[in-house]
């Protein structure tokens, strides 16, 4: 199964792509992190995506839809993938279209904004191996610490409340036209956001079909 998570930043997407993906045994893919690994790395795309990252602006077109025809050609996509933080404009889902990728579904996470603005100030994140938790909706076993590797938990410098607010304004403006797009091709499926993390996956799974 082919499938995008679409949703505003701080939606939950990544953490319902994450479940997803290994129940349906596909990788979730994430621009966002693959970015945050490259800017790590001080990699040349890291060094020239940095400025857009931190001021909460998306990346240029051109250089997110490089990284996803390179990482969609990789092996394990063959019997399918998730797509998370990716289409995010209407050019970028045109160059999926002409990659000759077919999605199956859409799955649209909608949450309102005071609730993502409330959200993104308790999110934290693993520098070392990307796992993102919550200090309330989904804390570490240990505070402050990933249960996955054992590295300090850090604050994302785009979680700021500044820039979670022109994140926000980015979302609305270049990237929610996607669900009118995608809903055009009839493939758009709309999940309420729950308080509850496993609500919404119990939502998320049902809207895919999964068991
Ligand atoms: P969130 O979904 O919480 O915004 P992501 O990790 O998906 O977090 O994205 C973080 C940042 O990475 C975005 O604010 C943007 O600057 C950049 N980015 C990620 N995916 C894309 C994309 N498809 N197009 C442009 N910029 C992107
Ligand atoms: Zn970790």
């Amino acid at each position: 199964m082919k499938i995008i998570f679409f949703g505003a930043p701080g939606a939950g997407k990544g953490t319902q792509a994450e479940i997803v993906s290994e129940k349906l045994s596909i990788p979730a893919i994430s621009t966002g992190a693959i970015i945050r690994e490259a800017i790590k790395n001080s990699t040349e795309m890291g060094k020239s995506a940095q400025s857009y990252i931190e001021k909460g602006a998306l990346v240029p077109d051109k250089v997110v839809i490089g990284i996803i025809k390179d990482r969609l050609a990789e092996k394990d996509c063959e019997n399918g993938f998730i797509l998370d933080g990716f289409p995010r404009t209407v050019p970028q889902a045109e160059a999926l279209t002409e990659m000759g990728v077919e999605i199956d579904v859409v799955l649209n996470l909608e949450v309102p904004d005071e609730r993502i603005i409330a959200r993104m100030s308790g999110r934290r994140v693993c520098p070392a191996c990307g796992a993102s938790y919550h200090v309330i909706y989904k804390p570490s076993a240990k505070e402050g610490i990933c249960d996955k590797c054992g590295s300090e938990l850090s604050i994302r410098k785009d979680d700021d409340p500044e820039v979670v607010k022109s994140r926000l304004e980015v979302y609305h403006s270049e990237t929610e036209p996607l669900k009118e797009y995608y809903s055009k091709k009839g493939i758009l499926k709309i999940v309420e956001g729950q308080e509850e993390l496993a609500d919404t996956t119990a939502l998320t799974l049902a809207a895919l079909g999964i068991k």
